[in-house]
């Protein structure tokens, strides 16, 4: 029996589009929202409605006025803590098998998050 060829780890940050998340640190600390980009080359999430910056426009078709737009930046990964839905509390995730799949729980409550 050979064993199958290890694939190149590829970094498990145990976050996903769609979770919820709470920032942990900087000036957006206690901030949720939902995860609306993983850049995971970069480590970085995009939070729905945190971490908003203003970037100037310069004038175009569409925007004959230029202007400054404002946008959500990405976040650090290590910024961000998945909120729990069991505990209602930004917790550590683990990652354990049920049945054949891979499921992430709450290390605090011990809940599941991902459904199924
Ligand atoms: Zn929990």
């Amino acid at each position: 029996m050979s064993k199958k060829q290890p694939q190149p780890e590829r970094k498990n940050f145990r976050i996903k589009k769609g979770d919820t998340v709470q920032v942990i640190q900087g000036k957006e600390s206690g901030k949720r929202g939902k995860v609306l980009r993983v850049l995971a080359d970069d480590e970085r999430v995009v939070v729905e409605r945190v971490n908003f910056i203003k970037r100037h426009v310069r004038p175009s078709q569409k925007t004959p006025q230029g202007g400054v737009i404002e946008r959500e930046a990405a976040l650090h990964i290590s910024n961000v803590q998945l909120v729990c839905p069991g505990c209602n509390q930004p917790a550590r995730v683990g990652v354990r098998m049920e049945g054949d799949a891979k499921v992430r729980y709450c290390k605090k409550c011990n809940v599941q998050v991902d459904k199924g």
